[in-house]
C-alpha cells in the first residue's frame, strides 16, 4: 500500500476546510491544513462576522433617533470609525486565534502559505516550494469579490475586502449590484450618515427572492435616503481630486469617494493546478463534484464557496461535515441543499425559508398566499414610518407550507426557527394551532388565518 506524507491536505483555512481539517485530526488521521491569508477565512475575516459587526455599529444611528419617542434625551452624539474598525479587528484576530487553537488542540498541521495541485496526491506548498503527498486532498478555497478587470477604472473602486478598513467613513458611496454584499453594505453605510447610491442593470433588487420582500426593501431604504439607478450599469469610472466619477450607461455621471463593487463572487480556483491533475471544472472555474462533493479525481474532494453550490458559511460547514462522514466514518452522506434558510442582513432585515411566490407559481398549480403588511409595536412611539412584510406561501392542495418570508426587525432569527419547522414538513393547519406569543411580531406568523389570495396556474385570484 502506497504511504503518503499525510492522510489529508486540505487547501484554505476557511469556514468548509478548518471544520474538515479538525474533524480529521480529531478522528486521529494526519491532516495538513494550507491557509494563504488569515485562518477563519471569508466568514470571520472579511464576510459574516465583521458585516454583522457593523451591522450592530450602524443601527445605533436609528435606536438614538427613537430613544426620544421612548423619553429618552440623548445627548450629541458622535460617530468614530476608525474606533468601530479598531474593535472590529480584535475582535476578528481572537476568532481567527479560536481557530487555529482548534487545529492545534486537534494536531492538525497549520501551513500558512499557498498551496497547489500537483497530482491526484500530491501537493506544492509555495512558501517553501516544498511537494508532499496525501492520500486525500479538499478543496476549501472559498471564492473572491468579482473584480471587473473588462471595467475602464475598475482600479479606482473597492470590493467587500477592502471596504472593512477604509482609513475613513466615506462621505458618499457607489454600490453597484443589488444583491446581498451590496444592500447590506449601502444599509450600513447609509445608517453610519453616508450619501449611498445603489446601482443596479435589472429593474428590481435582488433577483431571485420573493416579489414583495424586493418592493418592501427596496422601499424602505429609499424612505432612509438611500439612492437607486435601476436598468442601469457603470461605463466607466474615473478618479479625479480624490472623487470617483461613475458614468452610468443611462447617460448619467455620479460622484463619490468611494465605489464598492458587489457584482457576484467567483470561486477561487485560479491557478490551483487543478485542471491539470486532471479535476474537471465548469467555465466560472466552480470545481465539479459528485453528490458527495468528491471530483472525477477520486482522491480530490471539494466543499464551499469553491463548488458555487449554495455559497453560505453554514453550507460549507455541512458539506465539510458531510465529506467527513462518507470518507472516514464509512457513512456515505451527501449534502442537503434543501430549504436552507437565509438573511439578508439589509436594514430592514430580510429573514427566508423556502420558496418565493413567484417561484412557487411555477411548480405548483394552487397557491394560498397569506400576507401582513403592519408597523411593528416598537416603531409606534418613536412614529417610525417602517413597515414590517410577512408572508406565507402555501400549496392549496397539500397545505404544505412551501415558503416563508420576512422584512423587518429579527427577520434572520425568525428564519432560522422557521427552517425546522418547514424541514419537518409543516402544513399551514401546523401554523394555524400553534399558539401565539403576544405581543411579538412573530405572532403574525400563526394569526394569518384567511388567505390573501389565491395563485392558480400563475394567475393571481382574488
Ligand atoms: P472561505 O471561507 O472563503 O475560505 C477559503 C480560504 O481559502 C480563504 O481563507 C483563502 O485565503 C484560502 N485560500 C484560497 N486559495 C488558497 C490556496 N491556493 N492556498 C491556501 N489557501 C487558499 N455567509 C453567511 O452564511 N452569512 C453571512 O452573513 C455572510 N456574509 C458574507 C459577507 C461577505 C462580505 C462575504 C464576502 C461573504 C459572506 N458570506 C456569508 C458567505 C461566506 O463567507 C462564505 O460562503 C463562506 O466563507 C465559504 O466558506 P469556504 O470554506 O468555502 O471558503
Ligand atoms: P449576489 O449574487 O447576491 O449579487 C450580485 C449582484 O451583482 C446582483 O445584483 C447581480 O445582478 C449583480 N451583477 C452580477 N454581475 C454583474 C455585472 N457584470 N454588472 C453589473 N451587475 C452585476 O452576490 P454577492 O456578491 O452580493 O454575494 C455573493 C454570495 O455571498 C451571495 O450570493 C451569498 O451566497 C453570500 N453572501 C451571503 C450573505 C448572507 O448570508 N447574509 C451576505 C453576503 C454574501 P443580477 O441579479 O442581475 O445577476
Amino acid at each position: 500500500m502506497a504511504s503518503y506524507d499525510y492522510d489529508l491536505f486540505v487547501i484554505g483555512g476557511g469556514s468548509g476546510g478548518v471544520r474538515a481539517g479538525r474533524l480529521a485530526a480529531g478522528l486521529g488521521k494526519k491532516v495538513a491544513v494550507a491557509e494563504m491569508f488569515r485562518f477563519g477565512g471569508t466568514c470571520v475575516i472579511r464576510g459574516c462576522v465583521p458585516k454583522k459587526l457593523l451591522v450592530y455599529a450602524s443601527q445605533y444611528s436609528k435606536l438614538l433617533a427613537d430613544a426620544a419617542g421612548y423619553g429618552w434625551t440623548v445627548g450629541e452624539s458622535y460617530f468614530d470609525w476608525p474606533a468601530l474598525v479598531d474593535a472590529k479587528n480584535k475582535e476578528i484576530a481572537r476568532l481567527e486565534g479560536l481557530y487555529r487553537k482548534g487545529l492545534e488542540s486537534n494536531k492538525a498541521e497549520m501551513i500558512d502559505s499557498r498551496a497547489g495541485v500537483t497530482g491526484p496526491n500530491s501537493v506544492k506548498i509555495e512558501e517553501t516550494g516544498k511537494e508532499v503527498t496525501a492520500e486525500r486532498i479538499l478543496i476549501a478555497t472559498g471564492g473572491r469579490a468579482n473584480p471587473m478587470l473588462e471595467l475602464p477604472g475598475h482600479e479606482h473602486c473597492i470590493s467587500s475586502d477592502q471596504i472593512f478598513d477604509l482609513p475613513e467613513l466615506p462621505k458618499r458611496l457607489i454600490v453597484l449590484g443589488a444583491g446581498y454584499i451590496a444592500l447590506e453594505f449601502a444599509c450600513i453605510f447609509a445608517h453610519l450618515g453616508t450619501e449611498v447610491t445603489v446601482v443596479y442593470r435589472g429593474p428590481e433588487i435582488l433577483r431571485g427572492f420573493d416579489g414583495d420582500v424586493r418592493a418592501q426593501l427596496h422601499e424602505a431604504m429609499e424612505k432612509k435616503g438611500v439612492r437607486f439607478e435601476l436598468n442601469a450599469n457603470f461605463k466607466s469610472v474615473s478618479l479625479q481630486a480624490g472623487v470617483r466619477h461613475v458614468e452610468l450607461t443611462n447617460g448619467k455621471t455620479i460622484e463619490a469617494e468611494q465605489v464598492l463593487l458587489a457584482a457576484g463572487r467567483k470561486p477561487n480556483t485560479e491557478m490551483l493546478g487543478l485542471e491539470a491533475a486532471g479535476v474537471a471544472l465548469e467555465w466560472d472555474g466552480r470545481v465539479c463534484v459528485n453528490e458527495y462533493s468528491q471530483t472525477d479525481v477520486p482522491s480530490i474532494y471539494a466543499v464551499g464557496d469553491a463548488t458555487d453550490r449554495v455559497n453560505l458559511t453554514p453550507v460549507a460547514i455541512h458539506e465539510a461535515m458531510c465529506f467527513i462522514d462518507t470518507v472516514y466514518k464509512d457513512n456515505p452522506t451527501m449534502p442537503d441543499h434543501a430549504l436552507v434558510p437565509t438573511a439578508v442582513f439589509s436594514q430592514p432585515e430580510i429573514g427566508t425559508v423556502g420558496l418565493g411566490e413567484e417561484e412557487a407559481a411555477e411548480r405548483f398549480p394552487h397557491l394560498k398566499v397569506f400576507k401582513s403588511v403592519f408597523r411593528p409595536m416598537k416603531y409606534i412611539l418613536p412614529g417610525r414610518d417602517e413597515k414590517m412584510l410577512m408572508k406565507i406561501i402555501v400549496d392549496g392542495d397539500s397545505d404544505a407550507v412551501l415558503g416563508v418570508h420576512i422584512v423587518g426587525p429579527d427577520a434572520g432569527e425568525m428564519a432560522q426557527l422557521l427552517g425546522i419547522s418547514l424541514k419537518m414538513g409543516a402544513t399551514k393547519a401546523d401554523f394555524d394551532r400553534t399558539m401565539a406569543l403576544h405581543p411579538t411580531a412573530a405572532e403574525e406568523l400563526v394569526t394569518l388565518y384567511q388567505p390573501s389570495y389565491e395563485v392558480v396556474d400563475g394567475k393571481r385570484k382574488g
